[in-house]
């Protein structure tokens, strides 16, 4: 059976991306299965080109395919921003709760309290042979300064999916269903099912 890396360390999302995967002949590894795996640079300007450099470089360490994925939140009143600097907006010690905090201070600056944004997600496949794919989600919403919900992680208290909900406020499987990363891996395992079957 081909055996895939999923480069990523964190559990919840590769027990999501195995769960889609599950029907077609791969094995998939994850990094918890590899010790001491040196950290990607991420350093690409868009999120395709972070994924791909992810996938590229866990490929060519542990000389098997390898499937890596790279997301963030685009908001329109701040031109963009976060998008790839998403993880660490507030810096390099940054996490969910000075992110946000970041974020509103960066709306109130500006003097607005609700803006249109999105979440995008691009996810790389990069083989042995040198094949390479990406393919890519999103899902747009209004990002508001009143926050809602405790589910999710990240922007999700401030990400409004309609007029009233929050991404937060969706279960797991909620929202899996309309995510940005769901998206992107479902693609992903139409193009994987292609290859492989
Ligand atoms: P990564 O792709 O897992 O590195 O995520 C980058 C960053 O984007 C995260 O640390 C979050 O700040 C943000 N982000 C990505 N996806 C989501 C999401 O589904 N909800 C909330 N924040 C997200």
């Amino acid at each position: 059976m081909k055996k895939i890396l999923l480069a990523s360390k964190n559990s919840d999302k590769v027990k999501e991306i195995r769960l889609i995967l599950k029907n077609l002949p791969l094995e998939i590894l994850s990094l918890a299965d590899f010790d001491e795996m040196p950290d990607a640079v991420e350093n690409g300007a868009t999120f395709e080109e972070n994924a791909l450099i992810k996938a590229r470089f866990f490929s060519e360490r542990t000389g098997l395919a390898a499937l890596a994925d790279d997301s963030g939140l685009e908001v329109d009143a701040l031109n963009g921003l976060p998008g790839v600097h998403s993880a660490r907006f507030a810096g390099y010690h940054a996490d969910d709760i000075t992110n946000n905090q970041k974020l509103l201070d960066e709306l109130k600056k500006i003097g607005v309290n609700e803006s249109a944004a999105a979440y995008r997600c691009a996810m790389a496949f990069v083989d042995t042979d040198g094949t390479e794919f990406v393919t890519n989600g999103k899902i747009g919403g209004t990002i508001k300064t009143v926050a809602k919900g405790s589910g999710g992680f990240g922007y999700d208290p401030y990400f409004y999916i309609d007029a009233q909900r929050t991404m937060a406020q969706l279960s797991v499987d909620e929202k899996n269903l309309i995510s940005h990363r769901g998206n992107a891996l479902r693609e992903m395992a139409l193009k994987l099912k292609e290859r492989f079957t």
